[in-house]
């Protein structure tokens, strides 16, 4: 059996501000081992980046905390550590892409400074001045930028480099986990193709596990093993990526999802949407968080339902769990 490098236990976080509480994740559980790539996809607001926020301990100091569960990494849980020793598990076993390069980059620093800064940051090996700048040179080419570029600023890069850049600065320290919140978001859309190849490429090369944060599912499809959807904070469909994404059709709302991507070869004139938004966080309704949008609302669904095993690679949250196929 295999021995977990991330396990998540019963997560909740809540934003508490003087007015309300926002309850952003709801107790889930999530497992991903050495060297694969977790999946995690929903829409804005459905809880994908504070989960992210949580296994790195950024969460904003004065209204997010952690409320229940465990983050465990390497057997270790996260929430136990000191700030100070957080900060080692940050960058040199764990590093994250954010969505947009040009808020990641210093503007006035070059970009090799910046990778070395994160190599200094981490200096366990007690690298010389030569190695760091070989280390430097090594991963501004694993990123396929030649590494003489290293003396240039953020704004002589294209979108697309400048985001090689800060998955060059997350890899300087080979860690075993990349979080990747929304990587090619910001980049139109061939450069997000060459991107994701490149991030493909670069995991199994380095057998670095990944968790893959998006709202687009063809990016899940292209660089994931591994899928969970959330919902209002919850994770309503989890599984291998196959096992999902060959049989989409049991959660009302993945098949919702599914159903809002174009096809190329569907005569529709229009693309379905699913009706309705995500509820308001500081008021949870009782019971499935799915059920005022959902066409198969039954009266059973004023309960909330488990996660249900339907086979060893997917589970769903819904009562409907036992029917074969649900509709658009
Ligand atoms: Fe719809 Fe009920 Fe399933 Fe929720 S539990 S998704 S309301 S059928």
């Amino acid at each position: 059996m295999k021995t977990p490098l991330l396990r998540i236990e019963d997560l909740t976080v809540i934003y508490q501000t003087d007015l309300e509480t926002v309850h952003a994740v709801n107790n889930i559980s999530l497992t991903l081992n050495k060297g694969e790539t977790l999946g995690i996809v929903g829409e804005t607001g459905a809880g994908k980046t504070t989960t992210a926020l949580s296994i790195m301990r950024l969460l904003p100091d004065r209204t997010g905390r952690i409320s229940a569960g465990s983050v465990y990494f390497e057997e270790k849980n996260l929430l136990d550590l000191s700030e100070k020793e957080m900060r080692t598990i940050r960058g040199e076993n764990i590093s994250m892409i954010f969505q947009d390069p040009m808020t990641a980059l210093n503007p006035v620093i070059p970009v090799g400074k910046q990778i070395a800064e994160a190599l200094i940051l981490h200096n366990n090996d007690h690298l010389t001045r030569d190695q760091i700048e070989d280390q430097v040179n090594q991963s501004l080419e694993l990123v396929g930028i030649p590494a003489f570029r290293k003396k240039d600023y953020p704004h002589q890069f294209s979108g697309g480099m400048k985001q090689r850049v800060v998955i060059a600065i997350a890899l300087a320290c080979r860690p075993k986990l990349i979080i990747a919140d929304e990587p090619t978001t910001a980049l139109d859309v061939t450069i997000q193709a060459q991107v994701l190849q490149m991030i493909k490429e670069l995991k199994l090369s380095l057998n670095t596990a990944m968790i893959m944060i998006t709202h687009d599912l063809g990016v899940v499809a292209q660089t994931c093993d591994y899928v969970a959807v959330m919902y209002a904070g919850e994770i309503i469909e989890y599984g291998l990526m196959e096992a999902i994404f060959d049989d989409p059709e049991h959660h009302p709302y993945t098949v919702g999802l599914f159903g809002a991507i174009p096809s190329l070869v569907s005569e529709c004139e229009r693309l379905y949407t699913i009706e309705g938004l995500m509820p308001d966080p500081t008021q949870l309704p009782e019971g499935c968080k799915f059920k005022p949008r959902c066409p198969h609302a039954m009266t059973i669904c004023d309960q909330n339902p488990p996660l249900i095993k339907m086979s060893e690679t997917h589970e769903i949250k819904c009562h409907l769990f036992n029917q074969k196929k649900v509709s658009l």
